[in-house]
């Protein structure tokens, strides 16, 4: 006898559009559709089945067991669930079934889960952003899970400062399980914490409804409703829920010549969330947006329900005159991690014990220090004053520059100073250039003499002294298998001449270049640099690319 197939295929929120293409098929190419009415309604236009069985909700068992019977019957049979299959849906009950007959995948009927879009996921869209960091999904319907189980859920989610969605969160008759989970939340979670209902996402009532952890039982909340509550750091911003990537914020000194005021160039157009970076702690994006726009709030502020852990803590404060901490409450600020780059200096190679005393201080227990291929050491530490961090590794003669997309000078030791004669010029170029702001990375390499040892003639802009005059070699591919050197452009230049010739080199590629071009992608694309043509100094034999990792 021919054998069957069960397809069970979620079909996403509800719209057609979210439907996807494998699920799609699966239900043509099916004989029979059996669901749960309401979501048969919602995909019979796109079915051709003989036979479309829908049942009651309670009936899921018998569901799946005349499916089951169906394609062992020979049928193609499509189980559907909303959403996706196999989150609270019936992938695992179909199995069940099978399991029960002693059904296993080489000798049984065919089976094939077709996912889809969850409704954590459709909810999120419609919201904003709301499901950027770790989350969870907990379903609240106690009719096969035991309430203390899902109790521990909810507390532990609470506590680990999970964004968290609930499924089945409120129905007719289960009213109760919404506000215990709001009042196990609030003991680790701000009243203010943006919560989404999404009531029948991508339906025709879809209905959706911006509040806070305090406020949400004040709306419906129903069988169709998804909730989704924000993490210690989600905020509100124009009608919308954002929970950001992380917990932290990188930065790092300024460009040019650092006036050392990092903080005050922190970008916060490129990142709106970190809307209080300078101390550190994002503010609530509820207060902000209220404070900006009150009428765009979409909970108005009205009388605040006290929560009764309020209230306890209000009344422990007036026995103890003291205002009383939650001492549950989860805050994970956002923390600002400032990041720097730090060298002995750009002819010195010696690094003093005194100097790393005081790099390890600056560094302490959860800092980190990295050493980098071209002679730097990279700082990443949290610090609410940056300034004086700086300000102390200057005093032990350290050079601190920015990290990132910025020019670095690296010169040869000048055999321990005894070719002392150049370093002026390598210092005046540093001085002059380090740390600026450019499209992409750009190495200046310097060397005091002929030998060139520390291989400038392998950086963007190498400089070679000789005989008291200078060689510039500019386009070098520094890495990769088709690495090659510069190209020699100039030599002899007068020592006067070497400053403003090198200046212009730098200003033309910033101002050119595209945004992470690097120095010889630049110059292999214009064909010219000031009035240097350029040459293939590549390997010319085939070698076949290898991105990083490969
Ligand atoms: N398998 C489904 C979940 C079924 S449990 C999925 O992956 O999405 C039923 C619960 O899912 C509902 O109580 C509601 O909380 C949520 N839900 C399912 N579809 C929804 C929709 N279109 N809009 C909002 N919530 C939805």
């Amino acid at each position: 006898m021919k054998k069957g197939k069960i397809f069970v295929v979620g079909f996403g929120p509800g719209a057609t559009e979210h439907i996807t293409g494998r699920a799609l098929e699966a239900l043509q190419e099916s004989n029979y559709i059996i669901g749960y009415k309401t979501y048969v309604e919602l995909i019979k236009h796109l079915v051709t089945a003989k036979s479309i069985v829908s049942t009651g909700m309670t009936e899921e068992v018998s569901r799946a067991q005349d499916a089951v019977k169906k394609a062992e019957a020979g049928g193609i049979v499509s189980v559907i669930s909303s959403g996706d299959s196999g989150a609270y849906g019936m992938a695992g009950l179909v199995y069940e079934v099978l399991i029960e007959k002693g059904w296993t995948e080489a000798e049984g009927i065919e089976v094939e889960i077709v996912p889809g879009i969850s409704a954590i996921n459709s909810c999120a869209s419609l919201l904003g952003a709301p499901v950027m960091h770790d989350s969870c999904t907990i379903s609240l319907s106690d009719h096969l899970t035991p309430w203390t189980v899902i109790e521990k859920r909810i507390e532990a989610a609470g506590m680990a400062d999970f964004v968290i969605a609930l499924y089945n969160p409120k129905s007719g008759r289960r009213t109760r399980q919404i506000v215990e989970a709001q009042n196990i939340l609030l003991k680790y979670r701000s009243p203010d914490t943006p919560v989404g209902l999404v009531k029948s996402a991508y339906r025709e009532n879809q209905h959706i409804v911006l509040t806070t952890l305090s406020e949400m039982l004040d709306h419906d909340i129903g069988m169709l409703t998804t909730v989704i509550i924000g993490n210690s750091s989600t905020f509100f911003y124009d009608n919308k829920i954002i929970t950001p990537r992380g917990y932290q914020r990188k930065y790092t000194l300024g460009e040019g010549k650092q006036s050392l005021k990092p903080h005050q160039r922190l970008k916060k157009e490129a990142e709106p969330w970190a809307l209080d970076q300078e101390t550190g702690e994002a503010k609530s994006g509820y207060e902000e947006i209220l404070r900006k726009a009150p009428e765009q709030a979409p909970v108005q502020q009205q009388e605040q329900k006290v929560q009764s852990m309020d209230m306890a803590l209000k009344a422990l404060s007036m026995v103890s005159k003291e205002e009383v901490e939650n001492p549950f409450l989860v805050r994970q600020p956002i923390e600002n991690i400032f990041e720097f780059s730090v060298s002995p200096g750009v002819a010195n190679k010696m690094i003093t014990a005194e100097q790393m005393l005081v790099l390890a201080e600056v560094v302490g227990e959860k800092g980190t220090l990295e050493y980098t291929p071209d002679h730097h050491f990279i700082v990443k530490v949290t610090t609410d004053n940056p300034e004086a961090m700086v300000v102390k590794l200057e005093k032990e003669h350290l050079t601190v520059m920015p990290t990132g997309e910025v020019l670095k000078v690296k010169a040869c030791d000048f055999c321990y100073g005894e070719k002392a004669d150049s370093i002026p010029y390598a210092e005046e170029i540093a001085a002059k250039f380090e740390g600026m702001k450019l499209p992409k990375q750009l190495h200046v390499g310097f060397n005091g003499c002929g030998m060139a040892c520390y291989r400038p003639v392998f950086d963007d802009i190498g400089i070679v002294y000789r005989k008291k005059k200078f060689d510039l070699f500019i386009g070098a591919k520094p890495v990769g298998r088709t690495a090659h050197a510069g190209q020699p452009i100039a030599e002899g230049i007068e020592p006067e001449d070497l400053i403003p010739l090198v200046t212009r080199i730098i200003e033309e590629y910033e101002q050119n270049a595209h945004p992470n071009e690097r120095f010889f992608k630049y110059f292999k694309r214009v064909k010219k640099v000031l009035n240097y043509d350029y040459y293939d100094m590549s390997c010319k034999i085939e070698v076949e690319p290898a991105p990083c990792g490969d």
